[in-house]
């Protein structure tokens, strides 16, 4: 793709976004689809963002992706925020209409549209989530749209996971008190970054689990204790690749009005895990 005047800017902003995959996801989508559009990656400080913000809205971004830390902060800096993401409490993807900035969390669809694609259904089903940042904020709300049973979420700092089930009228419990219910869920979620540092270890106690117990790991580049759990107690495993691809395809839609491929990022993916 040649870049001239006429090429459209986009761009991911986070910190760190070294790791991030969208820019080479984005990229190829544009470019499979002959779009003269270009992704880019900024790392903007916590006390640099509303600044980052106004500078891509004065160089006429047509929209741009946010990543940790910077989800819920940069709400403040858009001119409107959709419903869901309000709900929510988190932006990831912003679109740029006529000067206005349009915030979005797709972050939830990917979730939900991962789920979909992988035959897990929610509803009526007994659901643990591990965690309770910004992005079980976004899983909590997709899983009370697909009416679960129950919804138990448990935080390492447990003050946040009371807030955030008081907040979406789920069940906090305790870390420690995991084991009483355990061998009652259906699907456990690793919403947290345990996982993401080498010594991380699994954050409850092992217990009884029933056969089909389904784990669902957000993080997508890492062999977590998650992953390792389900293994030992041969339970179906997923990890957070097909939501990372369609968090990403949701917000390309959002921007271009039209879906992605998504077998081509599933194979870049695979490389850039290599
Ligand atoms: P965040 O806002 O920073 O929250 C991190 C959460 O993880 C907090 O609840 C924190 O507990 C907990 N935590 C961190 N280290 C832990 C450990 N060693 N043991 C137990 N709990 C631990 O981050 P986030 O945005 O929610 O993201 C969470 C994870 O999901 C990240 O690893 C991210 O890469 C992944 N993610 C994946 C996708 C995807 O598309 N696949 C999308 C979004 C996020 P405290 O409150 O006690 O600190």
């Amino acid at each position: 793709m040649l870049l001239n005047t006429e090429t459209n800017l986009f761009a991911i902003i986070g910190c760190p976004v070294k790791h991030s995959f969208s820019p080479i996801m984005q990229n190829k989508w544009f470019e499979k689809k002959h779009l003269n559009c270009v992704y880019l990656a900024f790392e903007p400080k916590d006390y640099e963002l509303k600044h980052t913000i106004k500078s891509l809205k004065d160089l006429k971004f047509q929209g741009f992706n946010i990543t940790i830390p910077h989800k819920v902060k940069a709400m403040k800096y858009v001119d409107v925020i959709d419903k869901s993401a309000k709900k929510i409490g988190s932006i990831n993807t912003v679109i740029n209409k006529n000067n206005k900035l349009y915030g979005y969390n797709t972050d939830y669809l990917g979730f939900a549209h991962d789920l979909k694609t992988k035959k897990v259904v929610g509803e009526n089903k007994n659901i643990l989530i591990i965690g309770a940042g910004g992005a079980a904020r976004g899983i909590v709300y997709a899983l009370k749209i697909c009416k679960a049973k129950n919804i138990y979420i448990a935080n390492r700092t447990s003050g946040k996971s009371v807030k955030l089930a008081k907040e979406f009228k789920i069940k906090n419990i305790d870390i420690d008190n995991i084991k009483d219910i355990l061998d009652t869920i259906d699907i456990l979620i690793n919403c947290s970054s345990c996982g993401m540092q080498k010594d991380d270890k699994l954050p409850f106690g092992a217990g009884k689990v029933k056969k089909n117990l389904i784990v669902y790991d957000l993080i997508y580049n890492k062999k977590t204790p998650f992953v390792d759990f389900a293994k030992r107690n041969k339970l179906k495993v997923f990890s957070g690749e097909g939501m990372l691809i369609w968090q990403g395809a949701y917000a390309f839609n959002i921007w271009t009005g039209d879906f992605p491929d998504i077998t081509i990022a599933k194979k870049l993916l695979k490389k850039f895990l290599k």
